[in-house]
């Protein structure tokens, strides 16, 4: 255990480094020394940390409301929806804080929809290898082995299918299911995109069966993947989305929306203490008008490809497996399990160290700012080189 970690509790295991300071992709710590930053706060922070403009809106908003309860209307509450439902296909927005609230709200609105439209319909297929928070539910709703055991007893319902494989969604389906909860672009189990075939089969399988399909877009929203929505990708609109991460910049505020036929909840069936509060709708809508802009957005999409060239040019310069990602939401695969090895490395090079992440022992993931320069690719990708370079 490190001295530094008297008083917290136990739940990882985390580098002997306090930072104290952040601008656009960089990080400085306590010593001074400065990291280029491809995590931002596991693609939290949209617009690289401490961007001027949310600074601007909480300084602002923190000195007109901060909560006037959730039982209230404000104004930065109903303007954020309104943005929400005119950028993507959805008509309702809730608002909560995290991306396992806003997926709990969704299940609980599928539920509630299966119990009013479906007998009592109740189960929701979710994914191997998903992820979709840490509360118990979404616990058991994602894929991780394991998960839906730990903490006994939990709440069930949430079958598994595979990703890119529409029998095994058909194999687990029964009178009992109400909905199909996906991520475009399974995050934490290692960036993979699920095929276009499958989600239009999916959409239609959905369709026919009456079930619900739930887009989890917590990693993938807000431009991540070049687009304001990952589904724009696909062609399909889902019936549900949920959106957390990106959407605060930095700050925590999570959404779920639906199309007007779900919005079904009875009055007191779903709320919460911070659920729409004006500071970090203000925030949110800030983040919203600067990258759901189509000029913002192409250049996302330019420089995910600049960074999925440099990425690959490092796979074939040193004998790895190759890169795969959506926009500048991007993975390269190892050879060997030395992921975790090599975000050490990253980090202890000086003077500047590079902030990488390994969601898998054999796997890079980068999900930088949306807003980092070619010149800071480059620079990550020369130290990346340097990194594979030695022996
Ligand atoms: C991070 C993540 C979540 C959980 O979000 P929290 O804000 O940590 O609760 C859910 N789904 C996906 C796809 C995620 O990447």
């Amino acid at each position: 255990m490190s001295d530094l970690d008297q008083a917290l509790i136990s739940i990882t295991s985390r580098p002997d480094i306090v930072f104290s300071q952040g601008k656009g992709s960089w990080l400085v710590d306590e010593e001074g020394k400065r990291y280029l930053d491809l995590v931002q706060g596991w693609a939290v922070n949209s617009l690289g940390h401490s961007p001027a403009v949310v600074a601007q809106v909480l300084a602002n908003q923190s000195t007109q409301l901060l909560n006037p309860s959730p039982a209230f209307y404000n104004r930065p509450m109903l303007e954020l929806a309104k943005r929400l439902v005119e950028l993507s296909c959805f008509d309702r927005v809730f608002f909560a804080s995290t991306g396992a609230e806003a997926n709990e709200a969704a299940v609980k609105l599928a539920r509630r929809w299966g119990q009013k439209e479906r007998g009592g319909a109740y189960e929701i297929i979710s994914f191997e290898n998903s992820f979709h928070g840490r509360s118990l539910a979404m616990m058991s709703a994602s894929g991780k082995p394991g998960w839906d055991r730990i903490f006994a007893p939990m709440p069930n319902g949430f079958p598994k299918a595979r990703l890119n494989d529409l029998n095994s969604v058909e194999r687990v389906a029964t009178p009992e299911t109400v909905a199909v909860m996906v991520e475009l672009v399974q995050g934490e189990a290692g960036v993979i995109p699920a095929d276009p075939g499958f989600v239009r089969e999916l959409r239609a399988l959905c369709t026919e069966r009456q079930w619900l399909l739930i887009a989890d877009e917590v990693q993938t929203g807000i431009g991540r993947c070049g687009r304001a929505f990952a589904y724009e990708h696909y062609g399909v609109e889902p019936d549900l989305m949920t959106l957390a991460k990106g959407i605060g910049g930095g700050i925590p505020l999570s959404a779920l929306l639906c199309k007007e036929r779900f919005n079904c909840f009875d009055p007191g069936d779903q709320g919460g203490t911070y659920c729409g509060n004006p500071l970090t709708a203000a925030v949110g809508l800030a983040v919203l008008n600067e990258v759901c802009d189509e000029g913002f957005l192409e250049t996302v999409r330019h420089r995910g490809q600049y960074l999925a060239a440099g990425l690959q040019k490092i796979s074939s310069d040193h004998g790895l497996l190759g890169e795969r990602g959506v926009g500048l939401l991007r993975a390269l695969a190892l050879p060997t399990h030395r992921a975790e090895q090599v975000v050490s490395a990253a980090r202890a090079l000086e003077p500047v160290g590079l902030l990488l992440n390994a969601p898998r022992p054999n796997l890079l993931r980068f999900m930088p700012a949306l807003t980092i320069t070619e010149n800071e690719i480059d620079e990550a990708l020369g130290m990346l080189d340097q990194l594979f370079a030695a022996p």
